[in-house]
């Protein structure tokens, strides 16, 4: 229904690509917690980073379910912490950069973005909270042709190596959502430093806590208006959870296929593992959640390809296909028995880079708040770019 021949043609392309180019460096990546730059330059050779840009700038201004396939592909080679480095700058900076940049920025920053030359990222959660956006505590203070940054940012995404920072501050402090504006910032400015995070998971892309020390920046690297950065935050949101949505269905339906291949060749008590009516039952609930997912992400990625605003969908495609996710990545893990847990099989590292999924990019609390708003208190959100 939503798949051409040309998507298709796309899909084996892309997962030949990556087989060749990204499979075989994947587990020193993971080890190294670090993602060699050559490969960005090979995504971006390839068009991949420009595939919802405008041609202006040099990308390929597909329909969205290039990006629906782009994205599914990456989870099926089991490393989190690679798709997420890569879909990070995609659709959360470069999201940023195509829709409030001026020409001169887009220029500077978008472009060689699509060709892999730059990368970026997105900085919006900070030490003292995530959650309350509209709390944040950086500042951007305007001093004659000028703005100074001062604060913190943590938990962000290519943090370490990102060539520029797009960032949320405060323009206003005295105000909470309307006194917030978006920054780009070049990562070489005077007064930024850097600190890699440990983590759980998502190993091989860097995590990092940032921290802006007057850092004096060109009053034309402010992006949009003053006082929309909260609107347009919220804007994005609704690709980035719709991504993380379409992240969540694609992972677990290759943990699914993975234990069914597995339970055909491992055998107990005389007979494959398939044999046994009480993992048939779980295989097929497990089918049955992450067919729903999938089929409801196919179908908000329509309406939003189509012009939909679909804020409300897109929190429930992200609340439900994690949490579902992690269920079915859980119970194909048990399917391999000790195996499951060994580093050899790849359903230890999925198991713990699935764990993000409700809590980054909005926790399932916070969403869960959202779609109340919306459904209970008829609460409706506009689109503040048209
Ligand atoms: C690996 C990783 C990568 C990330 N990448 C980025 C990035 O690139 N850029 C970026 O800006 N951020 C990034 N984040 C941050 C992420 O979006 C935040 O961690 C998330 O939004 C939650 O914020 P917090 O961690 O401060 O939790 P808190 O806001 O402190 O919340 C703690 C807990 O309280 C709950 N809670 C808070 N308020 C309420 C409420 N009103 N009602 C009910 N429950 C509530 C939350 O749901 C959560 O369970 C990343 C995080 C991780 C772990």
């Amino acid at each position: 229904m939503y798949f051409t021949e040309e998507h298709q043609l796309f899909r084996q392309s892309f997962r030949d690509f990556l087989q060749r180019e990204v499979v075989p460096h994947i587990d020193k990546w993971e080890k190294d917690g670090a993602i060699e730059r050559f490969i960005w330059e090979k995504f971006g050779e390839m068009g991949y980073f420009g595939l919802l840009q405008p041609e202006e700038y040099g990308g390929l201004n597909l329909d969205l379910f290039y990006t629906v396939i782009f994205l599914e592909e990456l989870q099926r080679i089991n490393s989190g912490g690679f798709a997420a480095a890569i879909w990070a700058n995609a659709y959360l900076n470069m999201s940023h950069l195509k829709a409030e940049a001026s020409h001169e920025i887009k220029q500077k920053y978008l472009t060689p973005s699509i060709e892999g030359k730059l990368i970026g990222c997105l900085c919006i959660t900070e030490p003292f909270g995530g959650s309350d956006v509209a709390g944040m505590r950086t500042t951007a203070i305007k001093k004659g042709d000028t703005y100074v940054i001062n604060g913190s940012k943590t938990f962000i995404t290519n943090g370490l190596f990102a060539d520029y920072l797009i960032v949320a501050a405060k323009t206003n402090p005295e105000e909470k959502h309307r006194g917030m504006s978006i920054f780009v910032i070049d990562r070489n400015t005077a007064g930024i430093t850097a600190t890699k995070l440990d983590k759980l998971g998502w190993r091989a892309s860097d995590t990092a806590e940032l921290a802006f020390d007057n850092v004096v920046i060109p009053a034309e690297n402010l992006l949009g208006e003053e006082g929309k950065g909260f609107a347009y935050i919220m804007q994005h949101f609704a690709l980035e959870r719709l991504v993380m949505g379409i992240n969540a269905h694609a992972r677990a339906e290759y943990a699914l296929e993975y234990a069914i291949k597995y339970m055909g060749e491992r055998e107990a008590f005389g007979k494959t593992l398939d044999k046994n009516q009480a993992l048939r039952h779980t295989i097929a609930e497990m089918s049955a959640k992450v067919d729903m997912c999938k089929e409801y992400n196919y179908s908000i990625a329509k309406r939003l390809n189509d012009g939909g605003y679909v804020v409300k969908e897109a929190s429930m495609s992200k609340l439900l296909s994690t949490k579902i996710a992690d269920e079915v990545i859980y119970d194909a893990l048990q399917m391999l028995g000790g195996y499951g847990y060994m580093e050899d099989y790849p359903l230890a590292r999925m198991f713990r880079d699935s764990r993000i999924g409700p809590i980054g990019g909005g926790t399932s609390e916070i969403l869960k708040e959202i779609i109340a708003k919306m459904v209970i208190d008829g609460k409706d959100y506009k689109p503040v770019i048209k």
